[in-house]
């Protein structure tokens, strides 16, 4: 108790009655405590007095002339004396009160009539000892709570760290696993082959049967080891693509003959209807247009009726992009389950136990044709047929600058908005010295840094919330991998917003509308350096 009394206290009266007030100034500079009061007679002056000044203690009559103690206390608790104690004073016939009092904020309450100078000094002294007491809880309970928070975001690190390592670990696992598991399965496949060609004249029937069924596992085996490693090398970002121009035609007619064995193997007819206008070229990797090509029609022939038909046809949709249809009148698939078909391992016909599959080709075929800038979709009626689409961008002249040269710097485009934005028109027109390219998402943004095929990259965003604040800061890491700056220009942002993606690690946030050439300057400074 000796420390409070020797401390400088400052002191709010609150006391309307100038009697009851001189009263109790006479009791506080009797109490020999070092106190220096202010006094007020009203809620309003007090309500004023507290938002600018800090006090270790008040004292207010229950009743003022304005308002009660109940609605001060209130108040003055959401101002800067948040936490100073108050004790209140009330005439002995309002006992009633007590409990109201105490709920309200104060730490404690005397009737007026009860006081003297040892009283007010002691009430003054456990006011502030309670009230450090409580403070110190309060820092304590604060202090727990950072620590849980800092213990948890450490876990979450070293889960994170571990989490990498693992995936990293994986992917080397893989695809070593893939190198090893592929070479002596050449072997056999090499072996056995070798078998099948002698077996028409020394090996028994049989043997002969035996040496399909492992000709038939070992290629499936082959198939489904090289499909993991693509899937695999595409989730560690470690597939690269040659984007170029692309005839389409070229591409379909090779997929119509290496098909062809397939589909006389099946019964079905797969027919090329050729459009009548002259085929633009398409923006893509040739290989793995092909591959997904691929993938659509052996499945469109696999999954097909006996004597079945596949049609693959065009269309041009907004002279921006081409839209190649795999067409069967095959088994379809289940309207219920055809969200699965681009999920990695599921096969949705399982019960047609002879169809030979892995289940992975349409995850991969999904995975490439975003990272190629396209699309892949599907519609189907069970028992009536499927058509498999792609969207693959035309190609323009400007795109073999864009995409090929890999001594350019190239510039990536988010733009998250749906609408048009006329101002991000005119900067694109400032920037058309850079190579640029434009997508419609972070997640394909994602794929293209990670993939290494952006030098710097620009975000429009729209609005805000989690999962855009969260997509920034896995674009922001896959960034990083590759040390590419990200900028977001943003549309009526508040400071708030701008200090949410900020935090995201984004290099900058500007909001809208900027002057081309400032935007250009930024651009300029950042490539160069
Ligand atoms: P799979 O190696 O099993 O063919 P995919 O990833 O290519 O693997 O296809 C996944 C699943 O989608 C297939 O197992 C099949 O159930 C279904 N599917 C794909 N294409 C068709 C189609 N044209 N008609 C009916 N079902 C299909």
């Amino acid at each position: 108790m000796m420390q409070y009394e020797n401390e400088h206290i400052n002191l709010l009266l609150i006391e309307g009655d100038d009697n009851v007030r001189s009263t109790f100034k006479s009791y506080i500079n009797d109490s020999g405590l070092n106190i220096t009061t202010t006094e007020v007679i009203d809620g309003t002056s007090a309500i004023s007095i507290c938002k600018i000044n800090r006090f270790d203690c008040i004292l207010l009559d229950y009743d003022l002339s304005d308002t009660n103690a109940l609605k001060i206390l209130s108040s003055l608790h959401k101002g800067i004396n948040t936490s100073t104690p108050a004790i209140v004073f009330t005439e002995s016939e309002k006992k009633s009160l007590d409990l109201e009092i105490l709920e309200a904020g104060a730490i404690d309450f005397i009737a007026k009539q009860d006081c003297n100078t040892i009283l007010l000094k002691q009430l003054i002294l456990y006011a502030l000892v309670r009230n450090r007491y409580q403070e110190s809880q309060t820092e304590y309970i604060e202090q727990q709570r950072q620590n849980k928070e800092q213990e948890r975001l450490n876990c979450v690190l070293v889960a994170m760290e571990r989490a990498e390592a693992a995936n990293e670990a994986k992917t080397q696992f893989i695809s070593s696993m893939s190198h090893e598991l592929r070479t002596p399965l050449n072997a056999i496949l090499g072996f056995t082959q070798l078998l099948e060609r002698k077996q028409k004249k020394s090996i028994e029937n049989e043997q002969g049967e035996f040496i399909q069924e492992i000709l038939k596992a070992g290629t499936h085996l082959l198939n489904l080891i090289n499909e993991v490693l693509d899937l695999s090398k595409i989730e560690a970002g470690q597939l690269k693509f040659n984007m170029g121009s692309v005839d389409p035609d070229n591409i379909i007619l090779d997929c119509q003959s290496l098909t062809s064995n397939l589909a006389k193997q099946y019964n079905c007819t797969v027919t090329y209807q050729k459009p009548k206008f002259e085929l633009s070229p398409v923006l893509s990797d040739p290989v793995r247009l092909k591959q997904v090509l691929l993938n659509l029609i052996t499945n469109a022939i696999k999954y097909n009726k006996d004597h079945g038909q596949v049609t693959i046809s065009y269309k041009l949709l907004n002279h921006s992009h081409l839209k190649i249809n795999v067409a069967d009148t095959g088994i379809g698939i289940d309207p219920d389950r055809i969200s699965e078909v681009f999920e990695p391992f599921s096969r949705l016909n399982e019960t047609k136990a002879n169809i030979e599959g892995t289940g992975i080709g349409l995850t991969i075929a999904h995975k490439m044709m975003a990272l190629m800038n396209g699309k892949i979709d599907v519609i189907s009626k069970l028992n009536i047929g499927s058509n498999f689409w792609l969207e693959v961008p035309l190609y323009s002249p400007l795109d073999n600058l864009k995409i090929t040269d890999k001594s350019l710097k190239k510039l990536l485009v988010i733009d998250c908005n749906s609408k048009s934005n006329q101002s991000k028109d005119s900067i694109l027109d400032a920037l058309k010295s850079y190579s640029f390219l434009e997508l419609d998402s972070l997640d394909k943004g994602i794929l293209w840094t990670k993939n290494q095929l952006a030098s710097f990259v620009l975000v429009y965003i729209h609005s805000i919330d989690d999962s855009l604040l969260q997509n920034l800061n896995l674009f922001k890491q896959s960034a990083n991998m590759a040390s590419i700056p990200i900028i977001v220009i943003a549309q009526n942002i508040t400071n708030n917003e701008t200090t949410h993606i900020l935090n995201t690690g984004v290099d900058q946030c500007l909001c809208e509308p900027i002057e081309p050439h400032i935007l250009k300057n930024i651009i300029d400074y950042n490539m160069k350096n």
